[in-house]
């Protein structure tokens, strides 16, 4: 199939060269390759998905100046209201509430924004089970095939789970039709919000031709002055240069770029639940500030039970842990640890933590926080065991968690958990402010004492992404950085 999409596209990309400066000639400007959808790939964008899930949570709010993020002084996300004000992710929350008095300040909620992120990734298996979970509130989905057995055109079914989403969860979302990832992620933020754009083989010049190279995807400010230095500043006349001469000039991501651009799809939908982390954290802020030993100590290992569910979940076992400890006065101490072998049950790594803990705590501080970050993330296949250790037990503490999961899956999280973490249900986890409005909302098929357990989405090293530092707790707050 490539192959024979490239051919076309050689056959019908005529190019010269003119003093040494690129320009293309096509003998037909518009067509890069003659068939409409050699494949369909959808990609779907949440429309200032924070704000958007609050709107939906709240209809008071919907349509006003809306913020999230209140709980860091900075704006993470804003709804479309405020941002017609000016009101923009990363803007201080003095300075938007300057622009905006009446501006509405939330704080952030992602327990229940994964919840929503988690239920439109679910709309979408409905469609195809080839859905790739990018972001918290990004998806691609690879339709390719799926014509015959819903009965409806690819630009059909698009529309039909934008449509399914906007009616159940009361949210919208932009959503881009293309050939690539690359063409499918152009397409969905041609037209924004609840928009919704369809970029078939033929069709790829037009759109192409008024897109700024920066804004691709994949192509960074360093590219993008390099491009820009050629003469180069359309994605159309990029994707127009001749492949040797991209090849010469960019390295590998770059000339990927080029070719998804083109329409010769080389990244694949990834179905598999998301597991490429870079690493799991938790932190649990508390008030007020404690400098009780045993206390403190439930709440970071209540922090590495948290963190390891989550890794189990997605079958994946650290090798090294961090731990850390925030004082009053935000200063913070963190140390590390690493395992001769991976594992994710906390039983075997309790010891560790404590003492870890040992070294960082202060009997004459006070603390605010405490916090576990597991590193060296790799996929939890039956290992081979040291022959210092006992194959036996090992197989016994996996065996065991499998039941605490299982119970979990039952009871609620942390129905079974270790002694060293129960003062937190004896004395309370603390509260920081009023408690979040997910603990106070009751969704669909939970109590009061049984709230669905669902994963916190982070941000993963995407190559065009810098990495922060893999122990910043704010990282582990959950992804802030949304559209
Ligand atoms: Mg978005």
């Amino acid at each position: 199939m490539v192959l024979k999409n490239r051919l076309t596209i050689e056959r019908l990309f005529y190019y010269t060269e003119k003093k040494g400066k690129a320009s293309g000639f096509f003998m037909d400007e518009t067509i890069f390759t003659l068939r409409s959808w050699p494949r369909a790939i959808l990609h779907i964008d949440g429309d200032a998905f924070f704000t958007s899930c609050e709107e939906a949570i709240h209809p008071e709010f919907r349509g006003r100046p809306i913020i999230t993020g209140g709980e860091r002084g900075i704006v993470a996300c804003a709804s479309y209201a405020a941002k017609a004000l000016g009101i923009r992710r990363g803007v201080a929350l003095h300075e938007a509430r300057r622009i905006c008095p009446a501006l509405v300040v939330l704080p952030s909620d992602y327990e229940t924004y994964s919840l929503f992120s988690k239920r439109m990734f679910d709309i979408l298996r409905r469609f195809t089970p080839q859905v790739e979970e990018y972001s918290i509130d990004e998806a691609f989905a690879d339709l390719t095939g799926m014509r015959r057995p819903l009965r409806a055109s690819y630009e059909a079914i698009a529309m039909k789970i934008q449509e399914t989403i906007a009616r159940e969860m009361g949210i919208t979302v932009s959503a881009g039709l293309g050939i690539t990832k690359v063409l499918a992620k152009v397409a969905s933020k041609h037209r924004k919000p609840a928009g919704f754009t369809a970029i078939p083989g033929r069709s790829i010049a037009a759109y192409l031709k008024g897109l700024p190279v920066e804004k691709i995807w994949g192509i960074g400010p360093a590219t993008t002055d390099y491009l820009g230095k050629m003469g180069i500043f359309t994605a159309l006349e990029f994707a127009r240069l001749p492949e040797q001469r991209v090849r010469g000039l960019l390295t590998k991501p770059g000339v990927e770029t080029w070719q998804e651009l083109r329409g010769e799809s080389v990244y694949p939908v990834l179905p598999e639940a998301k597991s490429v982390y870079a690493s799991i954290g938790k932190t649990k802020t508390f008030a007020p500030p404690t400098s009780d030993r045993e206390y403190l100590f439930a709440h970071l290992l209540r922090n590495l039970e948290s963190a390891c569910i989550k890794a189990r979940r997605y079958d994946l076992a650290p090798r090294r842990i961090a731990a850390f400890l925030k004082k009053q006065d935000f200063d913070m101490d963190e140390a590390e640890a690493r395992f001769n072998r991976p594992s994710a049950h906390p039983l075997e790594l309790a010891g560790l933590l404590r003492g870890l803990f040992d070294r960082l705590f202060r009997p004459r501080d006070l603390y605010r926080a405490t916090g576990v970050v597991l590193l060296d993330l790799v996929q939890d296949t039956p290992v081979q065991y040291s022959l210092f250790e006992d194959p036996l037990k090992a197989e016994k503490v996996r065996g065991l968690y499998e039941a605490v999961d299982s119970m979990a899956g039952k009871y609620g999280k942390h129905t079974l958990h270790l002694g060293g973490s129960h003062p937190l249900d004896v004395r309370g986890k603390g509260r920081r402010g009023a408690p979040t409005i997910r603990e106070q909302t009751l969704l669909f098929g939970e109590t009061s004492r049984k709230h669905l357990g669902l994963p916190l989405f982070q941000a993963e090293s995407a190559p065009s992404r810098p990495l922060r530092h893999p122990t910043d707790p704010r990282k582990h707050a959950g992804k802030d950085a949304v559209g």
